[in-house]
């Protein structure tokens, strides 16, 4: 069992480790990932354990593939003295430190802890299913990019929190930010077209990513039902894009 917090600056961690962003609009772009414990959700497709662990894994070198275990809570001065000394591992390598889970929002207490120490070093980049805007508010000044999804009740298997995700994302596109909904075979136009009615009349600057989902590495979808869903969703949104998990084809965490 793993240990319980014992200050909001100790946060229940997963992962912390550095890759390329496989996702999005910044794919690409090498980042610092900190993986915190905790959902709100239970989505159907989910393939990331998030309950808290005893230990979290923590790669030895940014980049190495090599891990050590730190016990849970992790204090903030720990993971400030690691990431300091990642930054310098080539210096300016690091475009962000990614914000992941799990839900990250789950531990916004923590976050309102973390966050403006963590800036001091990287920008910020939540990554977030979107359903959480009362603890997102107080934490968009120290946030920098937020990757908001948008659960699409054909893939999660419960019904999608539309006017949830409608006000988190009037919220979060004070900041750079876009949208993301991961698609299936199962998903109706119907469902796609309901996205960009709400990305269009939120944030119209936003873009909004179909990813299609992605099972033993290759994405479930043809390229005739990719295209049908963009084009039903660029009727409402131009801002659509297709973009597949891509550090998985490369074999990156
Ligand atoms: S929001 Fe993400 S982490 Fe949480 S259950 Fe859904 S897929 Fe899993």
């Amino acid at each position: 069992m793993p240990a319980p917090a014992t200050a909001s600056t100790d946060g229940q961690l997963l992962e912390l480790f550095s890759s390329i962003q496989g996702e999005g609009l910044l794919v690409g772009c090498r980042q610092i990932f900190l993986r915190l414990a905790g959902c709100n959700l239970d989505c159907a497709y989910c393939d990331t354990p998030f309950a808290a662990t005893a230990n979290c894994r923590v790669e030895e070198s940014p980049g190495g593939g090599q891990f050590i275990s730190l016990p849970n809570p992790v204090a903030l001065d720990t993971l400030i003295r690691i990431i300091h000394s990642w930054c310098r591992q080539p210096s300016g390598v690091h475009h962000s430190i990614s914000l992941t889970g799990g839900e990250p929002l789950a531990q916004a207490a923590l976050l309102a802890d973390w966050l403006p120490v963590l800036r001091k070093l990287l920008p910020t980049y939540l990554e977030t299913n979107g359903t959480l805007p009362q603890a997102l508010e107080p934490l968009l000044p120290h946030l920098d990019w937020i990757a908001m999804d948008i659960k699409l009740a054909s893939l999660s298997g419960v019904a999608t929190p539309w006017a949830t995700h409608r006000e988190f994302l009037r919220l979060a596109a004070t900041r750079d930010c876009f949208v993301k909904a991961v698609v299936g075979e199962e998903t109706p136009l119907a469902e796609v077209t309901e996205a960009a009615q709400l990305v269009a009349g939120v944030a119209p600057q936003c873009e909004l990513i179909l990813q299609p989902v992605t099972r033993e590495g290759k994405p479930m979808l043809t390229p005739r039902q990719l295209l049908d869903l963009q084009g039903a969703a660029a009727r409402h949104h131009p801002r659509v894009r297709i973009i597949p998990q891509t550090h998985r084809f490369i074999g990156l965490l």
